[in-house]
C-alpha cells in the first residue's frame, strides 16, 4: 500500500487521537526507517526512546521468532519462566528486589501508585496522597494522567483522581513544604522527558531522597524514558547515587515490543499481597522473552558506554551550533537524551528535518528532542547536525 491509501484508511477507521502525519513507516533496520514509497530516514527518535537497540536487532527479533514458535501466551495463573529469568536478571542490575510486569509505562506507574497506597494502608498508617511535579508526564490513565503536572493532558477528563499535589521540579523547598502527614509517595522523573528534557540541578535528588527519609515518604522514580541506557548508565537514579524504593520501566524494554514493569524493594513489594494486583498479559513468554534478550544486548560490556560518549559528542556539537544561533535557547540533556530548546515553536523544524530525511520530535511546543537508538555513532550524529544546520539557514531562523 502507499501512504495515501494508508492514510485513507486508517483516518476513515482509526480514532483520531494522533492528527494527520506525513510517514508510513514500514520497514526499519538498525538506525535506519523506510517508508511506504521506500524513502530512506535516520531515525533519532526510537520511536519515543523505545527501540534503544535500533529497529530489528538481530537478537531480539531470532529471540521473538524463536518463543512465538513455541509458546506465545499463558497466563499469570502459571509459572513463566521468561518473566522469572527476566526478573532475576533486573533485580541482579538494579536496587529492587521484586518486579510486577504489565504492558507499557502508564500501567507501571498504575502499579507504582496502587502498591505505595497499599503499603501504608497495611502497615496500619494510611498515608494516601502524593506529590508529583510540574511539568511532569506519568501516562494516561486516569491515575497518571492526574499524576501528570500539566493541565492540557487533564482538560476534559475532570474530575481527576482525589489526593495528588503537585509541585515545581526541580525546588526542594517546595517539595519539603509539600509532604505532609497525609502524603505516602513522591513520583519523579529522574530526568523529565515530555515535559522538556529538564534535567534537575546536581544535588536536587539526593535531596528529594533524604527529605523522602526524613519524612517517611516512598519515593518512585519512572523511568519509563530515562531507564535502560538512554541517559548513559542503565538506569538515570545510578547518575547521581539516589536509590528510589520504587522504579518505573517500559519504552526500552522489550526493545518494541509492548512490556513494562514496576520494580521495588522486598519492603514495599509487601504492599501487593496475593489477589491485589493482576495483569492479563503482564510479561508473558514472549514480551518477557523480547526484553530478556533486550536487557542481556543492553548490558554487554561497553554498550552503554558507547552511547554515552557518543551522546556527549553530540552535545558538544550542538552547544556549537547554539553559538551561531541566537534563536537557540539552551542545549540539556544526559547520555542520549537531548533537548534542544528554541525561541519559538518547533514544529517547522521538525519538519524540515523530516523532509532532509531526520526523524526528531518535540518535547513540548519550544524543545526539538533527540532520542535515537543508543547504537549511532559520530557519523550519524554529524549528519543530523549538519541537517539541523541546513534546517535552521532555510527557516531563516
Ligand atoms: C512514555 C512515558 C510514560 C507512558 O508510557 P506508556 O507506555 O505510553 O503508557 C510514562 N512515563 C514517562 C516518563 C514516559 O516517558
Amino acid at each position: 500500500m502507499d501512504t495515501d491509501t494508508i492514510r485513507q484508511l486508517n483516518d476513515q477507521h482509526v480514532v483520531n487521537t494522533y492528527g494527520t502525519r506525513k510517514l508510513a513507516l514500514v520497514r526499519g533496520e538498525g538506525a535506519k526507517l523506510w517508508d511506504a514509497e521506500g524513502h530512506e530516514y535516520l531515525d533519532f527518535f526510537a520511536g519515543i526512546a523505545v527501540c534503544n537497540l535500533g529497529h530489528c536487532h538481530p537478537t531480539v527479533t531470532e529471540a521473538i521468532c524463536e518463543q512465538a514458535r513455541t509458546l506465545v501466551h499463558v497466563s499469570n495463573l502459571y509459572y513463566i519462566e521468561q518473566q522469572a529469568k527476566l526478573a532475576a536478571l533486573l533485580c541482579e542490575h538494579s536496587f529492587a528486589d521484586k518486579w510486577f510486569f504489565c504492558n507499557g509505562g502508564a500501567e507501571a506507574n498504575e502499579a507504582a501508585l496502587k502498591i505505595a497506597r497499599r503499603y501504608w494502608a497495611q502497615q496500619g498508617t494510611p498515608k494516601p496522597e502524593i506529590v508529583v511535579a510540574e511539568q511532569s508526564f506519568h501516562g494516561r490513565t486516569m491515575a497518571t494522567v492526574t499524576a501528570t503536572g500539566q493541565p492540557k493532558y487533564h482538560q476534559g477528563f475532570e474530575p481527576l483522581l482525589p489526593g495528588f499535589h503537585y509541585v515545581s521540579y526541580n525546588d526542594i523547598d517546595a517539595l519539603a513544604e509539600a509532604i505532609t502527614p497525609q502524603v505516602g509517595l513522591v513520583m519523579l522523573e529522574p530526568i523529565q522527558g515530555e515535559g522538556g528534557v529538564r534535567v534537575p540541578t546536581p544535588g536536587y535528588l539526593p535531596a528529594v531522597r533524604q527529605l523522602c527519609d526524613e519524612k517517611d515518604v516512598l519515593l518512585a522514580f519512572d523511568e519509563v524514558q530515562t531507564g535502560l541506557g538512554r541517559t548513559g548508565s542503565l538506569f538515570a537514579y545510578q547518575n547521581e547515587d539516589v536509590v528510589p524504593d520504587i522504579i518505573t520501566l517500559a519504552k526500552g524494554l522489550g526493545n518494541g515490543v509492548p512490556i513494562g514493569a514496576m520494580g521495588c524493594s522486598d519492603k514495599v513489594a509487601e504492599g501487593f499481597a496475593p489477589g491485589a494486583h493482576a495483569c492479563t498479559f503482564g510479561g508473558n513468554p514472549l514480551s518477557a522473552a523480547a526484553a530478556l534478550a533486550t536487557f542481556e544486548t543492553l548490558i554487554t560490556p561497553g554498550f552503554i558506554e558507547d552511547a554515552r560518549e557518543t551522546g556527549c559528542y553530540f552535545i558538544e556539537q550542538l552547544l556549537n551550533l547554539s553559538k551561531e544561533f541566537e534563536c537557540i535557547y539552551e542545549v540539556r540533556g544526559r547520555g542520549l537524551m537531548i533537548g534542544v530548546e528554541f525561541d519559538r515553536g518547533v514544529t517547522p523544524l521538525v519538519e524540515c528535518m523530516l523532509n532532509a530525511g531526520i526523524i526528531c520530535g518535540p518535547a513540548g511546543p519550544m524543545v526539538l528532542r533527540f532520542l535515537p537508538p543508543l547504537i549511532v555513532d559520530r557519523a550519524a550524529v554529524d549528519c543530523v547536525v549538519a541537517a539541523l544546520l541546513a534546517s535552521l539557514e532555510e527557516l531563516g531562523w
